[in-house]
């Protein structure tokens, strides 16, 4: 056929003369041969190799939409099928990653009209002259026909005829067939896409200790990633997870916190996420922290409709945090609290612990000895004697390092005589037995004797008798005892 075209009276297309029952059975030979491929690509070709005889046109081909930009549309030609050799055109470069310009009005349209789904059906020499026009018949096209495929809504590509012999017009069978052909060719893109998204979910839960989760507010289902159905202790194939059973096994005090979390959201536009910490029991007995990561969706009135996210193990982390926050608020020598554990420790004890006694300790003439026997030796005396108050103390008695050889003890719920009674005993577990110092391998072990004074104070009931006043009192008392002769205790008065 020459590239001449012909004028547009003549060119009053005849359908194309296709038969309908031909038409389905390559469509059926087509569909099941798409869906049986190893691969999505190669199943299309299959498809098209089925459809293109029966069109008896030139060519069937598919573009991919890569982008469209502001002013051109940028496609990939990514399959074809041809009726010989001499009309292929997939091997030629000019149809690469190939733009074509939005500056034709009519190619506009025809762009504008592919993404609202519509098919399209021309006879070339009765097209308006124009750049679409010529671009056709530069490929020496007579006819052509064309649907958009749509993979989940978007517009992924665009499936085509071209018969460069006929002047003819496709609609009927020639477009129905082609309708089908798209929709067959998106189902398997979109099966394709769904088994590829849910591959990189497990590998992304196998590395990042991570579940994926879905909870449908309309009607209450959930769905999991199998490897979180796994962990929850569900078959992989377990239709249906109960969402009020999965919610039981949240810590009630983090489930109170996730409804707040998720009530405050609630008629955020469009979508709203959050990250909740919380104690979660999987498929044994025992709480295991993790990360919620998670996003509601709402509808366009603000209604939530879904929430949706991540499920990420953080208990390492949580006991790597709870340790280091206790390591920071210990003394590292004698392993009693530091002054910021003492705040933390004053904290916990609350108002509910009054009257309050502060003890305040400090070892006599801790210089001497360690002038006497050198600084390991005072070092592991300081541990030593911390070891000797425990045993003095309850477990919520806390004992404080304020510095050197300075130490302190925070009670609760004494009365006076109590306080003094516990200050004495303190007193006399120190100075009942010397302190034996393993030494170096070939030294006999060292024999030290030690004494400790200690100041007693109450905290008033005034409220604003603060914790600085009540140990400025313990260290006037404690003074008191170092000036009357040391190894004893006083209460402030
Ligand atoms: P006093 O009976 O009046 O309390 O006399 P003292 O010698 O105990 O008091 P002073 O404040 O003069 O000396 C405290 C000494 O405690 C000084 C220092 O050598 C010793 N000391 C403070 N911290 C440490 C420590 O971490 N390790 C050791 N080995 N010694 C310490
Ligand atoms: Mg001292
Ligand atoms: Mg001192």
């Amino acid at each position: 056929m020459s590239g001449q075209p012909r004028p547009p009276e003549q060119a009053t297309a005849a359908p194309a003369p296709i038969d309908t029952a031909d038409c389905l059975a390559a469509l059926s030979r087509g569909g099941s041969t798409l869906m049986s491929a190893d691969h999505w690509a190669e199943g299309v070709d299959r498809l098209l190799a089925e459809i293109g005889p029966v069109t008896g046109a030139s060519r069937v081909w598919v573009f991919q939409l890569l982008e469209v930009q502001p002013d051109a549309v940028v496609q990939d030609y990514v399959f074809e099928w041809a009726s010989s050799e001499h009309y292929r055109q997939l091997n030629q470069g000019r149809f690469r990653f190939f733009s074509s310009s939005l500056k034709d009005p009519v190619y506009r349209r025809l762009v504008e009209e592919r993404q609202a789904g519509k098919p399209h059906d021309f006879c070339i020499p009765a097209m308006p002259p124009g750049p679409l026009r010529s671009d056709l018949e530069s490929q020496a096209i007579q006819s052509m026909a064309t649907v958009p495929i749509f993979v989940n809504g978007h517009w992924w590509g665009t499936l085509g005829i071209d018969d460069c012999e006929r002047p003819v017009s496709w609609r009927g069978p020639g477009l129905d067939l082609l309708e089908a052909a798209g929709q067959l060719i998106a189902a398997a893109v979109y099966r394709y896409q769904l088994n590829h998204r849910s591959r990189q979910i497990e590998l992304f839960h196998k590395v990042a200790d991570c579940g994926v989760w879905e909870v449908s507010l309309r009607n209450g289902r959930v769905w999991c990633s199998q490897a979180l159905k796994r962990v929850l202790g569900y078959p992989e194939t377990y239709p249906r997870l109960p969402l009020r059973r999965l919610l039981a096994r949240l810590h009630s005090d983090d489930r109170a916190e996730l409804r707040s979390r998720l009530r405050a959201l609630r008629g955020a536009a469009g979508s709203a996420q959050f990250r909740l910490d919380a104690r979660l029991r999987l498929a044994g007995p025992l709480w295991i922290w993790h990360e919620i990561i998670g996003e509601i969706q709402c509808n366009k009135s603000g209604r939530p409709v879904a929430v949706a996210g991540l499920l990420l193990d953080i208990s390492q982390r949580k006991q790597d945090e709870e340790q280091a926050l206790a390591a920071a608020q210990l003394d590292a020598l004698t392993g009693a609290l530091n002054r910021r554990g003492m705040a933390q420790h004053l904290e916990t004890i609350g108002p509910a612990t009054a009257p309050r006694h502060f003890i305040l300790l400090d070892i006599d003439h801790f210089k001497e000895i360690n002038d006497t026997h050198g600084h390991l030796v005072g070092d592991a005396l300081l541990r030593m004697m911390v070891e000797r108050l425990r045993h003095e103390l309850r477990p919520d008695d806390g004992l404080v390092r304020l510095g050197g050889e300075e130490f302190a003890v925070l009670l609760g719920g004494m009365r006076d005589d109590q306080a003094l009674a516990l200050a004495e005993r303190l007193r006399r577990c120190v100075a009942a037995e010397p302190f034996l110092v393993e030494m170096p391998e070939d030294e006999q072990p060292l024999m030290v004797t030690m004494s400790i004074s200690l100041g007693v104070a109450r905290q008033g009931d005034d409220a604003s008798h603060e914790p600085n006043q009540l140990m400025a009192d313990a260290d006037q008392a404690l003074y008191a005892a170092k000036h009357a002769g040391r190894n004893c205790a006083l209460f402030y008065s």
